[in-house]
């Protein structure tokens, strides 16, 4: 006899949030979910996990949920349930009159970071081989693409260098634009762990996040540098160790190009990059730089983690490089307790852009224009492929104002809530004439679609995830989509109604394919992860059980690539109107713009977003704590409730942006990298004064 709420059977799988990628026991009860357990022999977490893994499961069974999918004429009209066959045809008519209208580049693709990689690659497989262009990108767009690209120029490949449990052997760890013990907080656990048992702790952030002082806890140094000066105070800290003669000159000279380092230690050695120089700038003193910068050269191990406070800038990339440099110049990559690590934000972040989401690049990082990868493909998929690199997001907005780019297919990601300047986002969509979202409730985004298309969660679906430390684990089914298909099924209908035969039966199939056509999952399949539990790429004959940690010989792509990042203002400026800057982050118990956790129990841990602002700066305003305020930036404004805190310096405030009504994205702006587009959320230059409320 079954007791109510006692389970019968358990699947491993592994959390869909964070790029921790912890592995859970999900206890059923027949078709009902009873709980989910961490998993002892998760890799990624030993049998940790947080609130969220662990509790906010229960948006499966939401009644929000839609499970048919829907079609309208126009986005003022009602929404119309219709079967699965009538929206399905519909939308690959759709698509293909307006390739015969507008021409084959008018149409493209977002995929998710949420989604597995299997799904992801069927994405971009639709728009390469059906759509006929390389209009595909992915959320990753607006948190890690500096990564890829920065990683990618200096080192030679576009993901972290270690895995989490390397943090063991760090005698430094440095952190710098990620608050870990929010934003991963099982990994934070591992690091924590590591601090209270005497490694030295150095974080670089505007603001003073929970790490900087928790029990058993004291960051060395805390550099609460002004936001966005990022790339003038890394060059400051390689100013030091250039010029005090802490570089690991054996190293540079083995394990690098010592062209490009003579050229950068050149340029970081003026006493313009001193700490000195740009004290005012950073507001930081230049002692202590100093301090930090010696003890990170000299200190042993030394790690760097860093999280998106390093890449959402103007100069996103420039920092990522900054990074690379520091630790190169070190001697601080290949070796346990060291490395450059940007803690991804979401699930599936890294398997997204293995996946060849972006519009240059296929799986596995290589270029659309490289004709022998290109080749590949085209054999395999028995099309001719476009070579010429499509739009990326904020472009294929712009083309649809300009009138020249009119579908699109958008799986599991809400644009107009999670990108920058919503009103540049909903121009955008507006001006398209076929927007197609999948997704698992009706986001904002489908505010403006012509067709929605229900899609599953995690719980619903086979696959696999890759986390921060580029370990691909399988997710696997739970209970079955309640919505009638996989997301992974869903593309491979859109597919075939546009006659492009797909046959598979099951996504392991799709990882044959993607480890046929990518070297660095040459060796990865389903059995193999079932029997190991999880694998690192590069998974291929060179290394057939996997790559826990990269470059330990040799940087992927020879020697160690030292770039010269100079630092260039971003053209978000405070003045008068202005005056206060204003960044972004998150908490523990919600996820991003709360699509899931609010609609979990995790809700009652988080009832709104507040705007953290110093005492100082509220007294100058007539601000009490509690007290509602307007939110104003040149893009837009909103309206939240203040926190008075020290947490922030002078002239900086932060908010999180988990709950619509905040709508924090309605008041950042355009400017992005440099490199990659990816927005500068992080910079925002806004004026905050006593409200009456929303
Ligand atoms: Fe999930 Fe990340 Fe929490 Fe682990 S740390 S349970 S992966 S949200």
């Amino acid at each position: 006899v079954i007791e109510k709420g006692t389970p019968d059977r358990s699947v491993v799988t592994t959390c869909a949030y964070c790029g921790v990628g912890c592995a859970f026991r999900a206890e059923m009860r027949g078709e009902e979910l009873v709980r989910m357990v961490p998993w002892k022999d998760g890799k990624a977490n030993h049998g940790h996990s947080c609130v969220k893994g662990r509790f906010a499961w229960g948006y499966a069974q939401h009644r929000d949920r839609v499970l048919n999918p829907m079609v309208r004429g126009a986005v003022d009209e009602p929404w119309r349930e219709v079967s699965w066959e009538e929206a399905i045809a519909h939308v690959a008519s759709e698509y293909r009159r307006i390739q015969k209208d507008y021409g084959t580049r008018a149409i493209g693709g977002i995929t998710s970071s949420r989604c597995t990689n299997e799904e992801t690659f069927l994405v971009q497989k639709l728009v390469r081989q059906g759509f006929g262009n390389n209009n595909v990108d992915t959320c990753a767009r607006v948190c890690h693409s500096p990564t890829g690209y920065g990683l990618k120029t200096t080192f030679g490949t576009s993901a972290g260098t270690q895995d989490f449990d390397s943090v063991q052997y760090a005698d430094v760890i440095l952190v710098i634009g990620a608050n870990p013990t929010d934003g991963h907080p099982v990994f934070a656990s591992l690091m924590k762990r590591r601090l209270r048992q005497g490694a030295k702790l150095i974080v670089v952030d505007p603001r003073r996040i929970d790490l900087v002082r928790s029990p058993h806890i004291e960051a060395s140094h805390h550099l609460p540098l002004r936001p966005g000066t990022n790339v003038a105070m890394l060059t400051a800290m390689a100013h030091v160790i250039v010029t005090e003669g802490l570089v690991d000159e054996a190293y540079v000279r083995e394990r690098c190009d010592t062209e490009a380092y003579a050229e950068w230690a050149e340029f970081v050695s003026d006493p313009a990059h001193s700490p000195e120089a740009i004290e005012e700038l950073t507001g930081v003193p230049a002692a202590d730089v100093r301090a930090a910068a010696r003890l990170y050269a000299t200190g042993g191990n030394a790690a760097i983690y860093y999280g998106l406070g390093v890449t959402e800038h103007s100069q996103g990339s420039s920092t990522v490089m900054a990074i690379a440099n520091l630790a190169m110049a070190t001697g601080n990559v290949g070796k346990e307790g060291t490395g450059v690590n940007p803690l991804r934000g979401q699930n599936n972040v890294q398997g997204a852009c293995d996946m060849g989401s972006f519009p240059h690049e296929f799986s596995g990082y290589r270029h659309v224009s490289d004709n022998a990868a290109r080749a590949q493909f085209e054999q395999d998929w028995g099309v001719a492929l476009d070579p010429e690199p499509g739009l990326r997001i904020p472009n294929m907005l712009d083309a649809a104002t300009d009138g020249t780019f009119k579908g699109i297919f958008i799986q599991g990601e809400d644009i107009l809530q999670s990108d920058p300047n919503t009103k540049h986002v909903a121009a955008g969509l507006a001006a398209m004439e076929c927007v197609v979202v999948q997704d698992l409730f009706l986001n904002e985004t489908a505010n403006y679609a012509h067709v929605f298309l229900p899609g599953s969660t995690f719980l619903e679906k086979d696959g696999t995830f890759t986390n921060a430390e580029r370990r691909i684990q399988r997710v696997r089914k739970v209970m079955e989509p309640r919505n009638g298909y996989g997301d992974w099924e869903v593309v491979q209908l859109v597919a075939n109604a546009m006659g492009l035969g797909w046959t598979y039966t099951h996504p392991s199939q799709i990882m044959d394919e993607i480890a046929r056509l990518t070297p660095t999952f040459a060796g990865v399949n389903y059995q193999m992860l079932d029997e190991r539990g999880s694998l690192q790429w590069p998974v291929n004959a060179a290394a057939p059980g996997g790559t826990p940690m990269m470059h330990i010989d040799h940087f992927v792509r020879g020697k160690g690539n030292f770039v010269v990042t100079d630092y260039v203002p971003t053209d978000e400026r405070t003045g008068p109107r202005f005056p206060l800057l204003l960044t972004t982050g998150r908490i523990l118990s919600q996820y991003n713009v709360g699509a899931q956790t609010r609609r979990t129990a995790n809700v009652n841990w988080h009832e709104e977003d507040r705007l953290e602002i110093h005492p100082h700066d509220a007294e100058n305003r007539g601000i009490r704590d509690g007290n509602w305020v307007s939110l104003r930036s040149r893009a837009g404004e909103t309206t939240l409730r203040a926190l008075i805190t020290d947490r922030v310096a002078p002239g900086v405030v932060y908010t999180t942006f988990h709950h619509p009504d905040t709508q924090a994205n309605v008041i950042t702006t355009d400017f992005s990298d440099w490199a990659t587009n990816c927005p500068e959320y992080k910079v925002t230059a806004v004026q905050v004064t006593p409200s009456n409320g929303p």
